[in-house]
């Protein structure tokens, strides 16, 4: 539940072509200015209004 703020958080940082949230480099998102995996996305889909996808 504490993950949007972990978002939010980090993902103030510029020029990282990782996942904000684990780090992971690979299946990244970098659509909607979001740099983040899938999986994460999925997770924080619900909190920034991507519940369709
Ligand atoms: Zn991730």
């Amino acid at each position: 539940m504490s993950m949007k703020m972990n978002y939010d958080k980090k993902f103030k940082g510029k020029g990282l072509r990782k996942c904000q949230i684990c780090g992971n480099s690979r299946g990244l998102i970098r659509s909607y200015n979001l740099n983040i995996c899938r999986r994460c996305f999925r997770e924080v889909a619900k909190d920034i209004g991507f519940e369709k996808l």
